[in-house]
């Protein structure tokens, strides 16, 4: 595919070195020469540091920059572009005369996209005489490392426009949620609006320090940074200019941060001054305020996006989860917390209207978990499918189900309850005809699972307590070692302790290049447990399998791979699309056949050989009375893919 990239700033050389890095030829177009220069020279540190740290090889990054050339004729960058993505400043004004001037010199089969984080698309669509061809495509920064696009669908969007911005997002290797309708701030602006601002204006009218209120967002609520800290990352004044946009009042303290040219950590200082490095937070500090006061009007945007029918739950949780670092999402978190606890909140705050959304579920009693119902259906009581620490997905085309342990804020840690419920999404699934391969992994970019929660175990002294958790949790992981269908466990961080025994009971192990690994429970004075003691040593060996408990190792994921510990490792940013393709690979196989391979495969160190020889028999004599043995015959002389039944 031919793209275009329009302004090569922050952005901009980001979307331009993806695409290049996946194949597509890009030309970037900036107003001055230096600007194009400093962007190319981004690049190529970029990509320097991709084949540093063994994520891509020197070739692929020749490759890559082989594919790129630079320009300051805006002609010359789209003559031939199959999809223009445009990333100039965001400035309405600007974006129109640019959308205008495109729509002139692209050919007409050219869809031109804009990474506008909030103006609205159908304005930019009005510039051109081609309005069904334009759409959004909202990366985030930075594009190589983010793994969301939110692909917006403007009032005069066509079908086919929009699904080609989903194929090409996802030809990046990236996770797409579709804005369904063209509403200020799409999805991930919009929400996050509130976090910084209602934090501003709380410490603004109520002298609430900045300190305590970063405390508790980050400590209490989960989220990486607290709102301040991100203000001062994303820049003052990005913040200013986006308030500015959507015509809100601007709080003082911003106001004053911009003036005095204090525009956050880019300049050294603005709500911090970044001498001595990231401000230094302790999870006290944060005791005297209750996170609800900012979770509750983000919760607010995400009830009247679903009343817009802009996105699903599922899918406005899973933007704000990739994009924006929300721990569990707004919605599940707004179903975690009681409906009607966020309509009070929102109540005692007289700045936000509540969303009718809301008062008709609190008055019809969908209170979330409590009730059995919210934005998700929990199952009365509780019912077999719901879960508090697990999101579990199926995707009914690929038949490829996905397990993600759902504690971001603690590093998804292995609590009882993580365990108790993995067995049961376990049983759930291995059940399902519709489900051909499961891939566990963990929410978040920064863990897989680090590992027991040790704050679960209660009083540590309490020996038997401690055994039946250990007991059960291996009881657990054994059911996930022989579960009858292909596992992968999709390392996408730490992954320690209890976090390498469940990925060491799955088939395959596939590690993100940014994913650390280890059997580390001796540097706490415990032993590997829930099977991890025998596992690893079926995997490596012993003497390496020694190495790595007596020293209680970290590995990188490189060196995991060296030693047979992972299956491969992958460049993070193709992660997400690799193991998908992987799994879907898997999950096109014979399933019966799968299943008994795995039997045979499972039990070859334990089983005498004359015994394994003959259950290879009996399963060869199996799998003779399948139809997808007649499927696989007939496939194989007609030349085609096989398509199994499992019958
Ligand atoms: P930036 O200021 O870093 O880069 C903008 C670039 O556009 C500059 O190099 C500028 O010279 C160039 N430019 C201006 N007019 C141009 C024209 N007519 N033709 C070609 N180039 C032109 O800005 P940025 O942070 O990359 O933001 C770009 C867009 O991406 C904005 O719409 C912004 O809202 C959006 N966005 C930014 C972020 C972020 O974190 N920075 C995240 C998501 C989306």
């Amino acid at each position: 595919m031919r793209l275009a990239v329009i302004g090569a700033g922050e952005m901009g050389h980001g979307i331009a070195e993806l695409a290049a890095l996946h194949g597509h030829d890009v030309a970037i177009r900036d107003i001055k020469k230096e600007y194009l220069d400093r962007g190319m020279e981004r690049i190529r540190w970029s990509l320097d540091k991709l084949v540093e740290k063994k994520q891509i090889r020197r070739e692929q990054a020749d490759e890559a920059l082989g594919r790129i050339h630079v320009t300051l004729e805006l002609r010359e960058a789209c003559h031939d572009a199959d999809f223009v993505i445009e990333a100039v400043f965001e400035d309405p004004e600007l974006k129109r005369k640019v959308f205008r001037e495109l729509d002139g010199v692209a050919p007409p089969k050219t869809i031109l996209a804009s990474n506008t984080s909030a103006l609205p698309i159908t304005d930019m669509a009005a510039a051109t005489k081609r309005p069904q061809k334009v759409v959004g495509m909202h990366f985030f920064n930075p594009p190589m490392l983010m793994p969301l696009v939110e692909v917006i669908r403007a009032d005069p969007t066509s079908d086919a426009t929009l699904q080609a911005a989903i194929d090409l997002a996802k030809s990046f290797g990236k996770t797409v949620v579709v804005v369904r309708k063209d509403v200020p701030g799409f999805i991930t602006t919009r929400i996050l609006g509130p976090y910084f601002e209602q934090a501003a204006w709380i410490h603004e009218r109520e002298g609430v320090p900045i300190e305590t209120i970063d405390a508790a967002m980050r400590f209490r609520a989960g989220f990486p940074m607290g709102p301040f800290e991100l203000a001062d990352q994303v820049g003052i004044d990005v913040l200013h200019h986006l308030i500015v946009n959507a015509r809100r009042p601007m709080p003082r303290s911003v106001q004053d941060l911009v003036d005095r040219k204090k525009l956050g950590h880019k300049v050294g200082e603005g709500f911090y001054a970044y001498k001595e490095g990231r401000p230094k937070l302790t999870p006290e500090m944060g005791q005297a305020f209750d996170p609800i006061r900012i979770l509750a009007p983000m919760i607010n945007e995400a009830a009247e996006l679903v009343a817009l029918d802009v996105a699903a739950p599922s899918e406005i949780d899973e933007a704000m989860r990739l994009g924006t670092a929300f721990p569990k999402g707004p919605l599940a978190t707004a179903d975690d917390l009681g409906i009607d606890v966020v309509l009070a909140a929102l109540k005692a705050d007289k700045a936000t209207k509540a969303a009718k959304i809301l008062e008709d579920m609190a008055a019809r009693g969908d209170l979330g978990v409590k009730s059995g119902k919210g934005f998700y259906d929990h199952g009365s009581g509780g019912g077999p499918m719901s879960y508090e620490t697990l999101l579990v997905n199926q995707d009914a085309t690929t038949h490829v189900a996905t397990i993600t342990i759902n504690r971001p804020d603690r590093l998804n840690t292995l609590s009882p309850q993580v365990f108790e419920e993995l067995g049961r999404a376990l049983s759930a699934l291995g059940e399902d005809d519709g489900v051909r391969c499961v891939i566990l992994t963990g929410a978040g970019d920064r863990s897989f699972s680090a590992g027991a929660d040790l704050a679960s175990f209660g009083d540590i002294s309490k020996a038997f307590k401690v055994w039946r958790f250990s007991r059960r949790s291996e009881e657990i992981v054994g059911h996930l070692a022989n579960f009858p269908k292909p596992t992968i466990a999709a390392i996408n961080g730490h992954c320690f302790g209890g976090g390498l025994e469940i990925a060491l009971a799955c088939d395959f192990r596939i590690a993100a290049s940014r994913a650390k690994l280890g059997q580390t429970e001796v540097n706490l004075g415990l032993v590997p447990g829930a099977g991890g003691s025998q596992r690893l040593v079926r995997v490596l060996g012993q003497a390496k399998a020694k190495e790595l408990v007596f020293l209680g190792s970290r590995l990188t994921a490189d060196e995991a791979a060296t030693i047979g510990l992972v299956t491969k490792t992958v460049p993070n940013e193709a992660f997400a699309a690799e193991v998908r393709a992987f799994a879907e690979k898997l999950a096109k196989q014979a399933p019966i056949a799968i299943r008994l391979a795995k039997v045979l495969l499972n039990r070859s160190g334990d089983t005498p050989i004359d015994v394994a020889l003959e259950m290879e028999a009996m399963a060869f004599g199996l799998v003779s009375s399948t139809e997808d043995i007649y499927e696989g015959l007939q496939a194989f002389m007609e030349k085609r893919e096989p398509k199994f039944k499992g019958e």
